[in-house]
């Protein structure tokens, strides 16, 4: 990352909230459960699907992971109840993952107890390395009982092709993705073009293998790599996705929606968007940049 764009996403905290929020507006559907039902309207409307994501995370009392499985029990039955195109993305930390495994298992549970009832696909979202193995182990835990539920892997994660090769065995269908955590050289790739590669490695591994696949990325490289890919497999349009993120590239979003493929967006919201927001403007200094600048004129 350029210098000064590294200064700008490090003073990010200083500036105030109301500025990050209005920025963020592109990265988040709002606060309200009401606030993601009108953007997945509206995201149905153009011809695309979602997953819905309570935004949460690492949490530190036992209350506030139970809190957090009720929310998502809410965005299920809203799913049904407003007939939209969208299946639910859980973060494992905000259930309870640090606190206790088992505990966090059974909230999961709860949570897919309540999918199956819907008839709604669960996906489970990869965080950081040190949560890697135990989300593994919740996944595969509850997998068999709950054949509706998906996981993500990361192509930077040096481990993740002997993941893969694991959860294929089982039947698992994937969300695959670059990841977005710092992570170090001993278990991660850094370099752009390896994970590139590693992420079309992993690709073709699962979709000739007959896995379900989310394709997560707005890498051009990635899209027109796995667009020739699923020429080349001879594959259908429901044996994969493409998935993006809220706010990302929606020209992007919209060709690939023309041409005919199955797109999904993930859809954010709830009062913990600060956090959230934070990570995405990391990744794009242009747009924190934007924040920094709205902040001068502000105050002057
Ligand atoms: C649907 C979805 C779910 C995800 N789930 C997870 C998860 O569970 N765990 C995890 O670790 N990571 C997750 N990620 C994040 C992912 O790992 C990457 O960090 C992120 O997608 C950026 O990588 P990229 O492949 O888009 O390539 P990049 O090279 O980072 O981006 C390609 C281009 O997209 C544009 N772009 C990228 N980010 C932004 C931004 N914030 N604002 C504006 N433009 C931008 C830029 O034009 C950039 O050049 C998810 C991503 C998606 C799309």
């Amino acid at each position: 990352m350029h210098l000064l764009n590294k200064l700008v996403v490090s003073s990010l905290p200083l500036v105030p909230r109301s500025v990050v929020r209005y920025f963020a507006g592109r990265y988040i559907a709002g606060e309200t459960l009401g606030h993601a039902v009108s953007c997945v309207r509206q995201l149905n409307a153009e011809g695309a699907c979602a997953t819905m994501d309570v935004l949460g995370e690492d949490i530190t009392t036992r209350e506030e992971a139970i809190a957090a499985r009720e929310q998502c029990n809410q965005v299920l039955r809203a799913i049904t109840r407003e007939k939209l195109d969208s299946n639910l993305s859980i973060k494992l930390t905000s259930l309870g993952l640090k606190l206790d495994k088992a505990f966090c298992i059974e909230n999961v549970r709860e949570i897919l107890k309540v999918a199956q009832e819907e008839g709604i696909f669960v996906r489970v979202d990869m965080e950081d390395s040190t949560c890697t193995t135990d989300t593994i182990d919740v996944f595969t835990a509850l997998f068999k009982e709950f054949p509706r539920m998906g996981i993500v892997v990361q192509a930077y994660l040096r481990r993740t092709e002997q993941d893969v090769r694991t959860l294929i065995a089982a039947g698992a269908g994937f969300r695959l993705c670059k990841g977005i955590y710092k992570e170090p050289p001993a278990i991660a790739f850094q370099d752009r073009g390896e994970v590139q590669r590693n992420f079309l490695r992993l690709l073709e591994l699962m979709l000739t293998q007959g896995a379900y696949v989310g394709i997560a990325t707005h890498d051009s490289v990635l899209v027109d790599g796995a667009e020739a890919m699923v020429r080349r497999l001879g594959l259908r349009r429901d044996q994969y996705e493409f998935q993006m993120l809220l706010g990302v590239r929606p020209e992007l979003r919209k060709k690939l929606v023309r041409a005919g493929h199955r797109v999904r967006l993930y859809v954010p919201f709830g009062e913990h968007w600060y956090a959230y927001s934070l990570r995405r403007f990391k990744e794009n200094p242009e747009v924190a940049g934007y924040v920094f600048r709205a902040l001068f004129l502000r105050n002057n």
